[in-house]
């Protein structure tokens, strides 16, 4: 994982005092917030939030499309609501999961371009979560260093830390 401060970028990270120059993430807090909208009808979350109650995560009918990168019994999302499972790792992106994540980006970007409120969900709500998202506001037309920022303007400092997921973002046309 990324240093959530200076994101391994060469200018900053020498000189970075959270991660001593070394670019790398120590610990990773959990978000406050079950899920933030990114953009208009664009929602990113998590399984796992900072919270007191055992059921913020849990999803109704809040949203038209959910897509889970992770699943949980008992997390929702309500019978009737549209749900996507793709089980994927917080690890490398090699040509299938590259593929799926396109797919499931064509998906979110759709949906949301419907009109739809579309929930995608990992278990922090910080990576996985944050590729697809981020994936789908390319296909919106944002730049991926812009895509990047809002993920992490929603989500907090430690969206998107996983370095091989940032790798294959930038290099989205
Ligand atoms: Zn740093």
């Amino acid at each position: 994982m990324l240093c959530h401060v200076c994101y391994a970028e060469p200018d900053a990270m020498p000189d970075c005092p959270a991660c001593r120059g070394s670019g790398r993430a120590t610990s990773i807090p959990l978000c406050e917030e079950p899920w933030n909208e990114v953009v208009p009808g664009l929602f990113q979350g998590g399984h796992d939030v900072r919270s007191q109650s055992r059921t913020a995560c849990v999803v109704a009918d809040e949203f038209d499309l959910v897509v889970s990168m992770t699943t949980r019994e008992g997390y929702g999302p309500a019978a009737g609501v549209e749900h996507q499972v793709a089980r994927m790792a917080d690890a490398g992106v090699d040509p299938g999961i590259a593929a799926r994540v396109a797919e499931l980006a064509e998906r979110v970007e759709a949906a949301v371009a419907a009109g739809g409120r579309v929930l995608v969900r990992c278990s922090g709500g910080l990576n996985r979560s944050g590729l697809v998202v981020a994936s789908a506001l390319v296909r919106m037309g944002h730049r991926p260093d812009d895509a990047i920022a809002l993920v992490r303007a929603a989500r907090g400092p430690w969206a998107l830390t996983n370095p091989a997921f940032v790798h294959h973002l930038r290099a989205l046309a």
